[in-house]
């Protein structure tokens, strides 16, 4: 019996780091995914943009305030990517499934509505997903370029 309880609370324990990692990703500023997008944008000279404008939708991560153009980095895990869903890359934690599935779209519901009311009123919205910055930065920096330029 001891053993039993005593690997179940061991599970938890796991599951219970992995969802504070996901949490903190999630939440704070100035995670390594958008300090990459940072570096990326620096180095290919796209400059000029604020950081987390919390009077806008959804709060972008990166705003250019003059040219209407907002910048969501995007969490494959708590966005649900649809490359990593395909790849099989991005596990929910087995524990609590049905609630972390249910949150989740909650944020894909969410993201959707908070997009189109900022399209709503004039802005352009780009999406880069966390695995596309390590993947091809570029191209990530290419379509926020293209956003600008059509400001
Ligand atoms: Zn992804």
């Amino acid at each position: 019996v001891k053993s039993v309880s005593f690997k179940r609370l061991r599970t938890s324990g796991e599951t219970g780091e992995l969802v504070r990692r996901q949490m903190q990703a999630n939440r704070s500023k100035n995670t390594k995914p958008e300090l990459a997008l940072r570096r990326a944008l620096w180095a290919a000279g796209v400059r000029g943009y604020r950081k987390h404008r919390t009077e806008l939708p959804g709060k972008p991560d990166l705003v250019w305030p003059g040219k209407r153009v907002a910048v969501f980095l995007n969490g494959c895990f708590w966005h649900r990517c649809p490359v990593c869903e395909e790849r099989g890359k991005v596990k929910p934690p087995k524990t609590n499934s049905e609630y972390w599935s249910a949150k989740r779209s909650r944020n894909e519901e969410r993201q959707a509505a908070q997009l189109s009311s900022l399209q709503e009123a004039g802005w352009r919205t780009v999406v880069v997903w966390e695995c596309e910055l390590k993947a091809s930065p570029d191209e990530a920096v290419e379509r926020i370029r293209a956003a600008l330029r059509a400001g």
